[in-house]
């Protein structure tokens, strides 16, 4: 299975966090491990580690395939639909 999807293909600008938090959690008071931003729209979302899983759900209901690691040092895209990763 080739690591490359036409979702990560069509990625020509990294769109980063605008805050460092998961802008779904904030709302509800709960906690996050890790964040991502969706390629699609900036949204930051918190990853499967999270207890409410954000950029998962968000994938699933909005279509938004791509997502970003949000975390400081980390480089890398991820597809959801595809399972497909990549490092920039
Ligand atoms: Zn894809
Ligand atoms: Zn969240
Ligand atoms: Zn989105």
């Amino acid at each position: 299975m080739p690591n490359t999807c036409s979702h990560l293909e069509a990625i020509t600008t990294i769109k980063h966090p605008k805050r460092l938090e998961c802008e779904e959690c904030v709302k509800v008071g709960s906690a996050w491990v890790h964040l991502r931003t969706c390629q699609h729209c900036g949204a930051t979302l918190c990853c499967d580690s999270s207890p409410n899983r954000h950029a998962s759900k968000h994938a699933r209901v909005s279509g938004h395939p791509v997502i970003a690691s949000a975390e400081p040092g980390e480089r890398w895209l991820y597809c959801y639909p595809d399972d497909a990763f990549v490092e920039y």
